[in-house]
């Protein structure tokens, strides 16, 4: 992949003292960009926290010898532009008037213009100033006379003389109760100086106080401990599956296994799926293992993101807690990476390069010698048969530590409840359950699965649905400080509810669907006394706002925590002993073969929130497919028949794991352009794959969201057995491809091991 370099630029300055990336990690730039098909820099991108993705510019000098333009001419008017502006960029010169392009790029060639080009470090170093005392024992006590009466200017001589270090200025002030105008006359004088120095924002704060100790093992966590233990002793590369039961203690085991690995000296990576990165699970690291992890996710400021890599990078902590991204931890000698959760759609990163942290994981313990953990109630189906196929070692934790018992699940037909007469989104049997825990003062989880199942517009007599005018995609209602809005969720478009059908000037427009919004109107009706909390995208915005809810209803000012998602995983209350899941079917019938595993995984997850410590739990789940095998599954917590029954349904039709799948997405403003491009793309794999039967090509169809933002997109999917024997073509079709793409206007991405 070394191209000849030929052309080259002068370097203004060094920014860093160290490489920021280590050999390995250029190494793994490499297998990355191999292995998803993106380019070596927006691989090497991701391995850079955001706030050091560096920023280049190019500046322009004009040479002495002007060039001759044509009054009025484009040329002219660059010249004028450049006199003008002498500081402005290249690229915003170019972004200005594109038609200029052609004429810098001759200027420069004929040394008109010098160009000089400029990396820029995205986040800055953060200082803060400091004073020190600049006097030596004997002139410390001339100083104090010189001063005579000025008691205060006094004290802050004594104070800093006394100290080896500089202390914080705003330290000095507050301490001795002194304002800058008594540091002004000691400056001047010389007595003592200002310095800048780097600190490290630390969003999380120290945690004071004496380290948790760990807990003695139950059998089951003994065994699975030291299997891992020995793995990573052996320092060879080697794959877990731990499938433990919600509640089985997994996170135990990865706290050990962490801590043993650490005391041989080696660093060792957690990963968490982000909604579930919440303080809690922060807490538990950092009160087992004080400051010597960094936390690493999305939700950091730029400038926090930096501070915590570079605390990595230094070696000033051995342990990364963090979302998918902290998988590129800067380590240099990792002994164990932990994915949890490690079946959640989250760990596929959805821009390029469209990375999967688990085989990011496998990559880097090959690199290491490293072992990695994937844990999970309910394996993703891969990695259940790859256990089965014996290429990782499954470690199975199939009873609760305390042997509390899995709740009782109860799954209740809609269709009935329609038929008896209740209209209420809550069935008669969920209803009762939610009194006798209001009634005895435990608390409630209502769980709502909202893929697809936003609260639409329609019109009750012609049938008219409201849609998002660039993505087509039905609005969803929203109503905050009693306005109601209609929004895109995926462009973010608003307008007003209409009063009046814009189809038939009927008024029978209503909104329609179980949106969390309304679920709660229908609590406060059913349940005017009870307090409710909700979670969803619109209460969570705010930086913090998540672990505040979260706080509240531990703290049990709620009764009733409301949620989305968001809630399903991770989240432990000792109060809460019934699970409500509004309507089960709203992600099965979503055009996604994962579609029953999904759902499946959701249900499970969602049941294991209840009765996880003394007090038993019960969990309803309403649903109007509640014989479909993905719910029946769900309802005994089933995961290995569920495996069974669903490996079969994926062999019969090709799906993962007996094939990947790799998903080109043509996008255009032009819908003929984009379909053109598809339908190259589809035709060159048919060519190139001929005869190949482990090879199967989807025909060009319409992506899932065929229309977003004003841009038509459409879908070319190829199957395949092993990436190796067919990357290189699809590299090739990819590269030609999205080059006619860009021609066209548009562009076309591409997705390896789509999810
Ligand atoms: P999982 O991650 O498998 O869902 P957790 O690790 O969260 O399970 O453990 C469930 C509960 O059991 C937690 O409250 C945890 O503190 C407790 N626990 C785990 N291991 C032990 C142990 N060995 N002894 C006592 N309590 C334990
Ligand atoms: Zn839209």
């Amino acid at each position: 992949m070394a191209a000849e370099v030929t052309k080259t630029k002068p370097i203004l300055e060094v920014l860093d003292d160290e490489p920021p990336l280590t050999p390995d990690l250029v190494q793994l730039a490499g297998w990355l960009s191999e292995r998803y098909l993106c380019t070596t820099a927006a691989a090497v991108q991701a391995l850079l926290p955001s706030g050091m993705r560096a920023k280049a510019s190019t500046t322009l000098r004009l040479a002495d010898e002007l060039p001759f333009v044509q009054p009025g001419s484009l040329e002219a008017d660059l010249l004028q532009a450049l006199y003008e502006s002498p500081n402005k960029t290249k690229e915003q010169l170019i972004a200005e008037r594109p038609e200029w392009r052609p004429i810098l790029r001759a200027w420069v060639a004929a040394g008109i213009l010098i160009e000089s080009y400029r990396i820029k470090q995205g986040a800055q170093v953060k200082t803060i100033t400091c004073l020190r005392c600049t006097l030596d024992a004997t002139r410390f006590p001339a100083a104090l006379e010189a001063l005579g009466r000025a008691k205060k200017q006094k004290e802050v001589l004594a104070f800093l003389f006394d100290r080896d270090d500089a202390v914080p200025m705003k330290d000095v002030l507050s301490e001795l109760s002194a304002s800058s105008s008594t540091l002004k006359p000691l400056l001047e004088k010389g007595y003592i100086q200002k310095e800048e120095q780097e600190v490290l924002r630390d969003p999380y704060g120290i945690v004071h106080g004496q380290k948790e100790q760990p807990l003695p093992l139950t059998e089951l966590q003994r065994a699975a401990y030291d299997q891992i233990a020995a793995a990573v002793d052996s320092r060879k590369p080697e794959t877990f599956l731990l499938q433990g039961v919600t509640g089985s203690g997994k996170t135990e085991v990865y706290l050990q296994a962490i801590a043993s690995c650490v005391a041989q000296g080696r660093q060792a990576i957690m990963l968490v799926p982000e909604i579930s990165l919440t303080p809690q699970m922060v807490e538990r690291f950092k009160k087992r293992f004080g400051d010597d992890v960094a936390v690493m996710h999305s939700r950091l400021s730029a400038g926090e993101k930096f501070d915590e890599w570079r605390r990595i990078r230094q070696g000033d902590v051995t342990i990364v807690v963090g979302a998918r991204s902290a998988i590129f931890a800067p380590f240099h000698s990792i002994g164990l990476m932990i994915v949890d959760e490690e079946h959640e759609v989250s760990y596929k990163q959805d821009d390029h390069p469209k990375y999967l942290a688990r085989e990011v994981a496998m990559y880097r313990a090959r690199q290491h010698g490293a072992t990695v953990v994937l844990g999970s109630a309910t394996p993703a189906l891969e990695t259940r048969w790859w256990a089965h196929q014996g290429q990782i070692r499954r470690i199975e934790m199939s009873e609760r530590v305390m042997g509390q018992r899995l709740p009782k699940v109860k799954v209740i037909d809609m269709r009935n409840e329609l038929q008896e007469g209740n209209r209420s989104m809550f069935s008669t049997v969920l209803q009762k359950e939610m009194e006798k825990r209001l009634e005895t003062g435990e608390q409630i989880i209502l769980f709502l699965n909202r893929r697809g199942f936003a609260t639409f517009v329609l019109c009750r007599s012609c049938g008219y649905v409201a849609r998002c005018p660039e993505c087509e995609i039905p609005l969803t209602f929203h109503k905050a400080r009693g306005l109601e809005q209609l929004r895109c969720h995926y462009c973010g478009y608003a307008e007003r509810m209409p009063n009046i059908c814009p189809d038939c000037q009927g008024d029978h427009v209503r909104h329609f669907g179980t949106g969390t919004q309304r679920v709660e109107e229908e609590l406060n009706r059913v349940f005017p006394e009870a307090n409710v909390i909700r979670m969803d995208v619109d209460t969570t915005s705010g930086k913090g706002s998540h672990a505040v809810l979260l706080q509240r209803f531990r703290n049990q000012e709620a009764q009733i925590l409301l949620g989305t998602q968001m809630i399903a995983k991770g989240l432990d209350f000792p109060n809460v002993t019934l699970v409500g899941v509004i309507s089960a079917d709203t992600s099965l019938f979503v055009p996604d073969f994962r579609a029953a595993e999904r759902t499946f995984q959701l249900l499970t997850q969602v049941a294991g929130r209840a009765g996880r410590h003394q007090l038993p739990g019960e969990v309803v789940i309403q649903s109007y497919n509640p014989q479909h095998y993905a719910v029946q599954f769900a309802k005994k917590q089933e995961y290995e028949n569920f495996f069974q029954h669903e490996i079969r349904v994926r062999h019969a039709v090709h799906n993962p794991p007996f094939r990947e799948l790799t998903a080109f997405t043509s996008v255009n403003v032009n819908e003929t352009e984009a379909l053109r491009i598809a339908r190259t793309v589809e035709d060159r794999l048919r060519i190139l794959f001929q005869g190949r039967d482990d090879v199967i090509i989807l025909g060009t169809s319409p992506a899932p969201l065929s229309r977003l933002q004003g841009k038509f997109r459409f879908n070319v999917v190829v199957k395949y057995v092993r990436f190796k024997q067919v990357g290189a073509s699809i590299r090739t079709v990819y590269l030609e491809a999205a080059q006619e793409a860009q021609k066209a206007g548009g562009y076309l991405s591409i997705d390896v091991n789509a999810q």
